[in-house]
């Protein structure tokens, strides 16, 4: 009998991280990070778990958007789905009434991410393959039917893509034994907080260098002196030698990883993101006044749309050698797409799940392969963690083949809630995941949803009655 989508569930899962200072940035003041999460059943044991993250409020909007992308799948038998992903996403995104409250952007957007990526997980688990494994043992011409295609042919064609993946191929099984052997560089984010305070950071940043780490990356736009000062701080511990790790040396500075990053005297590199504070001429002004810290790139200057204004700031600071990244709030491929027509961008990171899951990520890696940007995706927030990693495994093994100049970011919060957590080895670097039943990693302890659905789990009902 041919296996079918019978059912799917929804949860509204929210931690209490506004309570803690975790996450806080210029915009973003008081983050319960969430996730609408979904679950996907079958006709067998077969399972698919989503999610996509959000940041409190809004979560149960998410949820109910799923059930109506959810609703499209049942009855459909998986093997059909599968076949062609590329085709099965064009089906989920094209809902003729849904569309109208995207198309392809906002709450409709983010659950598709969700769903999308639910049934990702399901086709790896039912290959018995973690998902980046699934992918790169695909043949080119599988990955091209799998990606998202639709309105980019300008800037790559299936038949570019064809080309390139071909190019790859012969070499993937030994990027997968390296990568297997070194691990997957690794940003942290989270000894930069602005909720945090001087002793916070500098605590924080010590750690983050005594584990390995040489990208860090801190949030600024509340305050150019606190952000000065904040800089200076992370900046003095990361270019000292004597924090170094025990039997970890200094790392050139000009060697082809570090080139062109503004990487200090031990080859530690400095990030700042502002997420989205600014106006075009403010952004400049005010990242121009950090140029002593040596940040390799602002994030987010401005609004995530304004590609033009990306253009402008990244014109801008190039004599002072910052470049600009962006892309965890691009709605789709075609923002990405522009932000590379225009050159608006030194690095590109994508996000697993405000993208439409995996097949629009595959379509956005493509791109920025045949542009030459480096893809650093986005994560933190929950589970965005344990989704990058394949992400990150999927461009170095089988599209870009780089990935030493790439950095994935890392925030270690919340990884206890899922059953197959990311992980970082001694030298600051994602291991990678390997479990044959893992799938995109994403499936949640059923003990976490009942503690933080909410309003509902026990997490949320004491905290009502305690206050
Ligand atoms: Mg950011």
């Amino acid at each position: 009998m041919a296996v079918k989508i019978t059912g799917y569930e929804t949860h509204d899962i929210r931690f209490p991280t506004s309570l803690t200072g975790d996450g806080t940035d210029a915009m973003n003041t008081d983050c319960d990070y969430s996730a609408a999460y979904v679950k996907l059943f079958t006709s067998t044991d077969l399972t698919g778990y989503g999610l996509t993250f959000t940041i409190g409020r809004g979560n149960d909007i998410v949820c109910m958007a799923i059930k109506e992308l959810a609703n499209r799948l049942l009855g459909k038998e998986v093997e059909e789905l599968f076949a062609n992903m590329g085709m099965t996403w064009d089906y989920l995104s094209a809902d003729s009434q849904l569309r109208w409250i995207g198309p392809e952007k906002g709450v409709i957007h983010i659950a598709l991410g969700a769903v999308g990526n639910a049934l990702w997980d399901m086709y790896a688990r039912a290959r018995g393959k973690p998902l980046w494994k699934l992918v790169v043992d695909m043949t080119p011409e599988e990955l091209v039917n799998a990606t998202a295609f639709r309105y980019i042919t300008d800037a790559i064609t299936r038949e570019e893509a064809l080309e390139m993946l071909k190019a790859k191929a012969a070499t993937k099984a030994e990027r997968e034994a390296r990568v297997k052997e070194l691990g997957y560089p690794a940003y942290v984010t989270s000894a930069g907080w602005l909720g945090y305070s001087d002793e916070k950071v500098a605590r924080l940043t010590k750690e983050a260098v005594e584990a390995g780490f040489n990208h860090f990356k801190m949030k600024v736009g509340a305050d150019r002196d606190s952000d000065l000062r904040r800089g200076k701080i992370m900046r003095s511990i990361i270019d000292d030698p004597q924090y170094l790790p025990s039997g970890h040396k200094a790392r050139d500075p000009n060697s082809p990883e570090l080139v062109g990053k503004n990487a200090g005297p031990t080859g530690s590199v400095l990030m700042i993101d502002a997420n989205q504070v600014w106006d075009v001429p403010q952004a400049i002004d005010y990242v121009k006044s950090l140029a002593e810290i040596k940040p390799w790139f602002i994030e987010e200057p401005t609004a995530p749309d304004d590609i033009l204004g990306h253009a402008a700031i990244r014109k801008a600071l190039k004599p002072y050698g910052i470049g600009v990244a962006t892309g965890e709030h691009a709605h789709n491929r075609m923002v990405f797409k522009q932000l590379l027509q225009a050159e608006a961008i030194d690095v590109c990171q994508i996000d697993s799940c405000r993208l439409g899951g995996v097949s629009e990520v595959l379509s956005v890696l493509l791109m920025a392969a045949k542009f030459g940007v480096p893809v650093c995706p986005h994560a933190g927030g929950v589970g965005l963690c344990e989704y990058v990693i394949h992400l990150s495994l999927i461009d170095y093994i089988a599209i870009s083949g780089t990935m030493e100049r790439n950095v994935l970011e890392f925030v270690d919060h919340l990884h206890e809630h899922f059953l197959y957590p990311c992980s970082i080895n001694k030298n600051g670097r994602y291991n990678v995941p390997s479990n044959p039943v893992e799938g995109y990693s994403i499936e949640m302890h059923q003990t976490s949803i009942a503690e933080f659905e909410w309003p509902h789990g026990s997490y949320w009902v004491n905290a009502r009655a305690k206050a």
